[in-house]
């Protein structure tokens, strides 16, 4: 996709970690094995941020994990490696697309807060968080956290690279910011509370919804879109289903247990939102009433 280079008049970006060096696209290593790239890969898109941070914080002392400083503008930051580069490019076009169609629709719009982490454990809005879980959209601060890291796993381990897939992950995360300002987000909150029985479906819902609008992203700026696009975001919505990723992790594909929904409804939904470019289309995906 041929995204024209960010306005740093259209972006909010910073970086969370430790203070470490910022860690570069290309090279970088995440840990390997089948089964951490499983766990990667199963939380890469939006499991509720609340549960799985939660998991591993409070094994770390709030000292290690201080916001970091370094003082760099936002230029800087989005430029320090390629794959920073192109999310940054990805998410000022996100709000160039996004913002228009909440005006209209007369919804107030907030831009998210892109960070990118800048060491293995970091601070949220959410809380303490890892690179390992991949990226995320936590709803208290409204920041999308990723690791550029994580696109060499993609890639590698995950058989998901080119740079709409890429692209696909940041609108994905950025899908989720808009379930918060339509208020679909707390709606599925509590009909969750309301239906334990029924939380995992309705997970599988707001992430197929997120994967729809990240389509209608895409569908809106399909002059941009060059070929193999299309089979890359196709690829990368397979290659992180449900199912597929219950089968790589060597377990029997259980429904019950899906929370982001089978490769096949990812790729679906992504269509869905890219053919119609309509974000009406989505809503059809997670019908509250
Ligand atoms: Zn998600």
């Amino acid at each position: 996709m041929r995204l024209n280079r960010f306005n740093t008049n259209s972006i909010n970006v910073g970086t969370t970690g430790g203070g470490g060096r910022f860690p570069g696209g290309g090279g970088g290593k995440v840990g390997c094995g089948t089964i951490v790239i499983a766990i990667i890969a199963a939380l890469v898109f939006g499991v509720d941020p609340m549960q799985t941070i939660g998991m591993i914080g409070g094994s770390e002392t709030g000292q290690q994990i201080e916001q970091q400083a370094g003082g760099q503008t936002e230029e800087e930051i989005c430029t320090s490696n390629k794959y920073a580069l192109e999310t940054c490019n990805a998410l000022s076009s996100l709000n160039e697309t996004w913002e228009p169609v909440f005006r209209s629709a007369g919804v107030r719009f907030q831009q998210p807060m892109l960070k990118f982490a800048t060491s293995d454990r970091f601070r949220s809005g959410c809380g303490q968080a890892a690179s390992g879980m991949g990226p995320f959209y936590c709803p208290a601060d409204e920041g999308i956290y990723i690791d550029t890291r994580f696109y060499d796993t993609m890639e590698r381990q995950l058989g998901a690279g080119g740079d709409f897939a890429r692209y696909y992950v940041v609108a994905h995360e950025y899908g989720h910011h808009i379930q918060k300002l339509t208020g679909v987000a707390a709606q599925i909150r509590s009909l969750q509370q309301q239906r334990p029985g029924a939380s995992n479906q309705l997970q599988v819902l707001m992430e197929l919804q997120a994967d729809c609008y990240a389509g209608v992203w895409a569908g809106k700026n399909r002059n941009l879109i060059e070929p193999g696009d299309m089979e890359e975001g196709l690829r990368a919505a397979a290659s992180i289903g449900d199912d597929t990723l219950q089968r790589n992790a060597g377990q029997r594909v259980n429904p019950e247990g899906f929370t982001h929904g089978t490769s096949a409804q990812r790729m679906q939904a992504l269509k869905l939102g890219l053919d119609s470019a309509d974000d009406t289309q989505c809503d059809r995906i997670v019908e509250l009433r």
